[in-house]
C-alpha cells in the first residue's frame, strides 16, 4: 500500500495547524508548529494572497492529512459519503471518524493514526471477536473494537492508554480501560466532532 514518508511535521506547518501526527512529541516544546509557526519552504514566510481555489483546496488537504489518507483513498471516501443519504460533508467526517486506524487512535490504543495503522496491520485488534487487520475497516453503532489478549502486555498501547485522558474520548464511544476494550454507541453528529473543520468547503472543491 503506498503511504505518505516525508516529514509529518512539514504537513502541519503547511497547514498552519496541529494535526497531532507524532505521538507524545506533539504535546511537547519540541513541535514544529510552536517552534516555526509558518509555511515551509524558501517562501515560507512571505505574503501570499489566497484564491477561493486555494482555500478549498487547503482544507481538502488539512482533512486528508488529519486522517493520514492519500489522494485516491480520501476521494474513495468522499464518494462513499456523496452515494449516502443526508448532507455530504457530514457523511464525510463519519466515515473518517469511524475508520479502524481513528478508532484506535480515538481509543487511546495508539498514540498517533500512524502508529494505529501500524498495530492494526500487526494484527493487535479484534473486532465483534473476530481479527481485523485493515485500516479503513469502518465501524458501526454496536460494534466492540478490542486489543487481543496477547497484545495488552504492549507497552506502547499500555503508555497510549494512559495519556488518553489528555486527549479525552468522544462521546459517542464508550471506552472500558481495564478490558481494554471499546464500543461504538452511536453515529457521531456534527457538534461531537470538534475538530476544525469546515467540511462543506471540500464538497464544494470536489463538485468543481
Ligand atoms: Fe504536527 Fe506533531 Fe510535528 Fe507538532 S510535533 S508539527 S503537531 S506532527
Amino acid at each position: 500500500m503506498a503511504r505518505y514518508i516525508g516529514s509529518v511535521c512539514r504537513l502541519c506547518r503547511r497547514e498552519g495547524l496541529k494535526l497531532f501526527l507524532k505521538g507524545e512529541r506533539c504535546y511537547s516544546d519540541k513541535c514544529a508548529v510552536e517552534r516555526r509557526s509558518y509555511p515551509p519552504g524558501q517562501h515560507g514566510q512571505g505574503r501570499t494572497k489566497v484564491s477561493e481555489y486555494g482555500t478549498q483546496l487547503r482544507e481538502k488537504q488539512k482533512v486528508k492529512r488529519l486522517y493520514g489518507l492519500l489522494e485516491k483513498q480520501f476521494r474513495g471516501t468522499f464518494a462513499e459519503a456523496d452515494r449516502q443519504k443526508g448532507i455530504t460533508g457530514e457523511n464525510l467526517l463519519r466515515l473518517l471518524e469511524r475508520r479502524l486506524d481513528n478508532m484506535v487512535y480515538r481509543m487511546g490504543f495508539a498514540s498517533s493514526r500512524n502508529e494505529a495503522r501500524q498495530l492494526i496491520l500487526h494484527n493487535h485488534f479484534l473486532v465483534n471477536g473476530k481479527k481485523v487487520n485493515i485500516p479503513s475497516y469502518v465501524l458501526k453503532p454496536g460494534d466492540v473494537l478490542q486489543v487481543r489478549e496477547s497484545s495488552r502486555t504492549l507497552i506502547r498501547i499500555q503508555e497510549s492508554l494512559e495519556a488518553v485522558q489528555r486527549r479525552g474520548v468522544p462521546s459517542w464511544l464508550e471506552l472500558d480501560k481495564t478490558n481494554f476494550k471499546c464500543v461504538v454507541k452511536t453515529l457521531p453528529v456534527r457538534e461531537e466532532l470538534t475538530l476544525p473543520i469546515r467540511e462543506q468547503l471540500i464538497v464544494e472543491l470536489y463538485s468543481k
